[in-house]
């Protein structure tokens, strides 16, 4: 029997030190600083990279990582642990090594990228020197890539791309991007794209917008223009034809870690809420003394309590099967209910806040946001509902008879049937 909620203490005591440093150092940042992905701003380095050292200093650097690349090993269920902590701030998983899209990126690149590549842009991404961008969506569609036309042709020893990327989120802070290409349209539908690497000053290359999203300080999220840009066929991760594979590297991975790091989102309203309710008069009454204040908080605390425990197992499946496949429908599962449960729980803190929770002064509306970014960022939603119920029904088998076995009737027969020698 090995069924434990307990964390062993060794890494509680790095959990508690971590709880300790983003609330009091990195929570902070949020409000001085502008995006965190803006490595290069002169404030960044004056107050982030101190703290990174104190991160490295502890061991808590790239924990998603192998220590072979940098990283702790730590595996999932330890990193769920972390992410949470992690989710409250926005700056902290740039603090700690371990932000997205660069994670997904650098799995990509230790998975399929040459020596040469790995000492141009993994090294650097994972020093956190550069940062990078996922270029896969298109204007006319991102839930559906069978409808990409970004297209490369091959031309000498290089590949031409020529098309438009949209909502490729950190554009314009990314030393490089890993973008999603057609390169066979007549192959078939999951075979027709290749994924390359492309330097930020490629000639070709532009970003024709930036849209903004919510309150986020500025609009991050790149409308790119590929005008006949030229990279060398080296520069391909994967074979051709290879790039849902190569994409799936990173999805795995991504979609569970924005679920752990959602359950720290999540737990912040959480506690807001809570405290309101024990501050706030109304009536002559506490508003935590209010029946329907009372509902709010009994289904928040279920909702991201069975939210919480299937990311927790969700992540010990993935440690234990060491395969992200043999976990998708688990996956699925976290990711289709990760932004309902924000959702639910913002939604209600900001209601308890009455005016001021629905205000720009508190964070809310930011949270409510979120919980869209987190429904349609890797796949909707709806995709991810069906992954869970194809994968469920892959379990069962169809009764070939017109009433099935647990019919009533047809079940007490079988029932009478088989202990007709023991009662008469
Ligand atoms: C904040 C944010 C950051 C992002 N960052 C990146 C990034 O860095 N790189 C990148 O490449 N992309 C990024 N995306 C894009 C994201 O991957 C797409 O938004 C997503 O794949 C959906 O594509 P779409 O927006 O074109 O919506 P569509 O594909 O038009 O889908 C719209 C809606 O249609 C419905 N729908 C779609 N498919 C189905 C289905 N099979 N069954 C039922 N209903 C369905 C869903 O309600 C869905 O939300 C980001 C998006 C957001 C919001």
């Amino acid at each position: 029997m090995s069924w434990d909620f307990e964390t062993d203490p060794e890494f509680q005591t790095q959990l508690d030190w971590v709880e300790r440093f983003v609330d009091e150092e990195v929570e902070p940042l949020e409000h001085v600083l502008g995006s965190p992905w803006d490595i290069h701003d002169p404030r960044f380095t004056t107050l982030v990279r101190p703290l990174q050292a104190q991160v490295k200093e502890r061991k808590l650097w790239a924990c998603h990582l192998a220590p072979h690349q940098g990283g702790q090993g730590y595996g999932q269920m330890k990193l769920a642990l972390l992410n949470e902590i992690l989710g409250k701030a926005h700056f902290a998983p740039i603090v700690f090594g371990c932000q997205a899209p660069d994670t997904g990126n650098s799995e990509i690149l230790s998975h399929y990228g040459s020596e040469a590549q790995k000492k141009k842009y993994l090294e650097p991404l994972l020093a956190n020197q550069i940062v990078s961008c996922f270029a896969m969506t298109e204007p006319q569609g991102g839930a559906d890539p069978k409808v990409f036309k970004t297209r490369a042709v091959q031309q000498g020893g290089d590949w031409v791309i020529t098309g438009e990327k949209w909502f490729a989120s950190n554009a314009r802070y990314a030393e490089f991007f890993i973008v999603m290409v057609v390169t066979d349209p007549d192959a078939p539908p999951y075979q027709q794209m290749s994924m390359f690497i492309v330097p930020k000053d490629a000639p070709g290359l532009s970003i024709m917008r930036n849209v903004g999203l919510a309150d986020e300080p500025v609009p991050t999220h790149g409308y790119l223009k590929f005008d006949g840009v030229r990279v060398p066929a080296a520069d391909m991760l994967g074979q051709p034809g290879e790039a849902f594979a190569v994409a799936q590297t990173r999805l795995g991975g991504g979609r569970i870690h924005h679920a752990m790091r959602t359950i720290g989102q999540a737990k912040k309203a959480f506690d807001q809420l809570c405290e309101r309710a024990l501050s706030r008069t109304t009536q002559g009454e506490l508003l935590a003394d209010k029946q329907m204040v009372q509902e709010k908080i009994a289904d928040s605390w279920c909702q991201l309590e069975q939210f919480r425990l299937l990311v927790l197992r969700t992540a010990w499946r993935i440690d234990k099967h060491k395969d992200y496949l043999k976990v998708r429908k688990d996956i699925s599962a976290v990711k289709a209910l990760m932004p309902k449960v924000l959702h639910d729980i913002a939604e209600r803190a900001l209601h308890i806040h009455g005016s001021l929770g629905a205000s720009l002064e508190m964070p809310y509306t930011d949270q409510l946001v979120l919980s869209y970014h987190m429904g349609l960022a890797d796949g909707p939603t709806e995709v991810h509902k069906v992954t869970v119920a194809k994968q469920v029904l892959r379990d069962y088998v169809a009764c070939p008879d017109l009433f099935p076995a647990y019919h009533r009737p047809r079940a007490k027969a079988a029932a009478e049937a088989k202990y007709r020698h023991l009662l008469g």
